[in-house]
């Protein structure tokens, strides 16, 4: 059994280089996790922290659910495989796997058969006499895994152990560790650059750059769902091509239009988890085409799934199993494509970053092509990769978590694909104050407008709202199971998410309500609640007398001076990740809404909750929240105080779950719990 979890791992060299920032991740028993990025992006110094060959500089660190950020790394129960294997020269392949067991004094009956188990496991039973420099390089890496196995460790860690290998032995080797894995039945997390031996090993993959976490998923998930342009350019070969694009949604089809002028059209159905938003047709964004999903054009293709474009040849790689053929989107206007510049640009097109117009198709070994020829490419639609030019953030995730579509905001309602739900006192008020002024001399303001609705805001199960269940799917790739419901609502396509199996079946009807607080329409000045508060202090402690008259320390969050006593817990953790330097940081303690405990005001500030004032009520309808002054600062937190009473001004305490708590270092930027 071993279980690790990561939760805001950070890494600071020298109190200013950030190897390694805001690091999470559930890692569960016997899962092969790969760490895989660019050289320098933080692979190996997180690796080196969960063996203890480094200190966290913030975070928590657990396995199996202890705390081990400050356990010695030969207490942690963990083997470390490296890239250069350090066998000790004058012992036999026996004497070094034996050695770290002879020296915990385990006996001699014990030693021999683990040795000779994990010998016969990695084949090198005939080798056991010899020393390290009569084995090859393969073998040698069997040997310094062996020393690994033999003391049965909870967790293998493995840093680019193959790197030094070549190409064929790594291939095999590959094999032979995904085996081992199996076999032994432990966890296993391992660091490489190599994407190639990422996607080909890993239970899930963990994409890293510039030292931080880009993307957690599986392989098969990394690869059809990026979540930006540069897990989409590292992750496969050849690489995705990218084109700058924009998108126009009409009725039911999506134009897209390539910068360099050749078109696409799709169904909007295809595109339906694309967020609509972006279709009005001058949004830059990116459009990423996998080669695999670019075939020759065939006659009889159907146009809804498969786009035609012409492509002037430039390169033909024919790789015996298949043939690429590179090329340049549009048809060749003559003497523009000297034959040094093409094999340039198809260099380029091999550039994640580049933004050329050159495609790759993935051709049958048979298929007949030259520089300089025109041929037709059918892209496939369905598979299209759309990004944010500017965040470079996928705009077509694999989890939909935004419906954008046409609603009319008129008489205190929200309308919106053929649903008409009464909007809650608070957004009325603010609907209304906001035409009041103007609504003497300018006209009325369009109904019409855009609704912004997360998937998490739609909420199955009551409400006025009628949906149709058209698709369910679960995903659990990550720390949280969910299951997406991809709903019609008159004749619109939405997402619901939440946060539990599946409930509702395919062709289920089921009526919906909105959280009100979540929704935006930005022309009606419609805005969501914040969902996270921020009050800024210090963790302090106070010297106290206990009834035997010991000296003693309490210690308190310090949130805008108002002291509030931590929670053991809490304590710990601060302790444990920032040692006594906590008690002199500048902090800020950050907590969701559904955090807080509002309460009538106790008589004498007692030192376990927050004092606040009620400075305005906000009716969602199914939730009131207050906004709530301390010292200054604006809490938005649930409130159930009954109707009719008055309650402006009104004294409150906030007793705040400090499980919920997130703590900030506000100097250094890093989340501490
Ligand atoms: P990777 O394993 O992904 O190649 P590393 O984890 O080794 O990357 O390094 C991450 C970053 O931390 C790099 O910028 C590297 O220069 C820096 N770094 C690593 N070790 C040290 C150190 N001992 N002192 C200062 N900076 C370091």
């Amino acid at each position: 059994m071993a279980s690790l979890s990561l939760k805001h791992i950070y890494k600071v060299y020298d109190g200013t280089t950030k190897a390694v920032n805001d690091f999470n991740m559930e890692i569960r028993d016997k899962e092969f996790i790969v760490f895989v990025g660019p050289s320098g992006c933080g692979k190996s110094t997180t690796l080196r922290m969960i063996a203890g060959l480094e200190d966290i500089s913030a975070g928590e660190l657990r396995i199996d659910g202890d705390i081990v950020n400050d356990v010695e790394p030969g207490d942690r129960n963990i083997a470390m495989v490296f890239q250069n294997y350090a066998l000790y020269p004058h012992m036999t392949v026996y004497e070094n796997m034996a050695f770290a067991l002879k020296t915990a004094k385990v006996p001699k009956d014990v030693i021999h058969q683990k040795v000779t188990e994990a010998a016969r496991i990695l084949g090198i039973t005939e080798y056991l006499a010899r020393k390290p420099k009569a084995l090859s390089g393969g073998q040698r890496q069997r040997v310094a895994l062996g020393r690994a196995i033999v003391r049965s460790p909870k967790v293998f860690l493995l840093d680019e152990p193959l790197s030094n290998l070549d190409a064929k032995l790594r291939g095999a080797m590959r094999a032979e560790i995904t085996r081992l894995h199996e076999r032994l039945g432990t966890t296993f997390i391992y660091v490489t650059h190599d994407q190639v031996e990422a996607m080909t090993m890993g239970s899930r993959i963990v994409v890293m750059k510039g030292g931080f976490v880009q993307q957690i998923d599986t392989p098969k998930n990394l690869y059809n769902h990026p979540a930006n342009l540069f897990v989409a350019g590292f992750m496969g070969t050849p690489p995705m091509s990218f084109h700058p694009a924009t998108l126009k949604k009409e009725g039911n089809t999506v134009r897209i239009k390539l910068d360099s002028g050749p078109e696409m059209t799709a169904d909007y159905a295809t595109l339906n988890r694309a967020q609509t938003r972006y279709m009005d047709g001058a949004h830059p964004v990116i459009l990423g085409v996998r080669p695999d999903d670019v075939v020759p054009w065939r006659e009889g293709m159907d146009p809804t799934a498969w786009a035609k474009l012409p492509l002037t040849v430039t390169v033909v790689e024919a790789l015996g199993g298949e043939t690429l053929v590179y090329g340049h989107i549009g048809v060749a206007v003559p003497d523009e494509s000297p034959i040094g510049a093409a094999a340039e640009d198809t260099e380029a097109g091999k550039d994640p970053a580049a933004t050329g117009d050159t495609l790759i198709i993935k051709a049958p070994a048979d298929f007949e092509a030259h520089s300089g020829d025109t041929v037709y490419a059918a892209v496939n639609l369905a598979k299209l990769h759309l990004f944010d030019r500017e965040t470079e953030a996928s705009i077509k995730p694999r989890v939909p978590t935004e419906n954008v579509c046409p609603c009319a905001v008129a008489d205190g309602h929200l309308a919106f694909a053929g649903q008409r739900f009464p909007l809650p006192p608070a957004l009325t008020e603010k609907t209304s104050q906001e035409d009041a002024p103007s609504s003497q001399t300018a006209p009325p303001k369009a109904p019409e407008g855009e609704l912004s609705l997360p998937a998490e805001a739609l909420l199955l199960g009551t409400g006025m709202g009628r949906a149709k269940v058209e698709e369910t799917e679960i995903f659990d790739g990550d720390t949280r199971l969910r299951t997406l419901y991809r709903l019609t609502v008159g004749g619109m396509t939405l997402f619901a998410l939440e946060s539990a199996p599946p409930r509702y079946r395919v062709g289920d009807s089921v009526p919906f309500d909105l959280d009100f607080s979540r929704i935006a329409v930005e022309s009606h000045g419609i805005t969501p609640l914040r969902v996270e508060n921020t009050l800024d202090g210090r963790f302090t402690k106070e010297k106290e007398l206990d009834d035997k008259g010991r000296k003693t320390y309490r210690f308190y969050l310090d949130m805008e001076d108002q002291p509030v006593a931590v929670a053991e817990e809490l304590r710990e953790k601060l302790f444990s990740c920032k040692g006594t330097a906590i008690l002199r940081a500048l902090l800020s303690y950050r907590f969701p809404p559904d955090a807080v405990t509002v309460s009538p005001r106790q008589k004498e500030p007692d030192k376990t909750a927050l004092m606040g004032r009620v400075t305005r009520l906000l009716d969602y309808g199914r939730i009131t929240y207050a906004a709530i002054d301390v010292g200054g600062k604006t809490v938005i937190a649930p409130y159930d105080g009954k109707t009719g009473e008055s309650h402006e001004n009104a004294a409150v305490s906030l007793t705040i779950d400090q499980t919920k708590l997130t703590v900030v270092d506000r100097e250094a930027d890093i989340v501490i719990v």
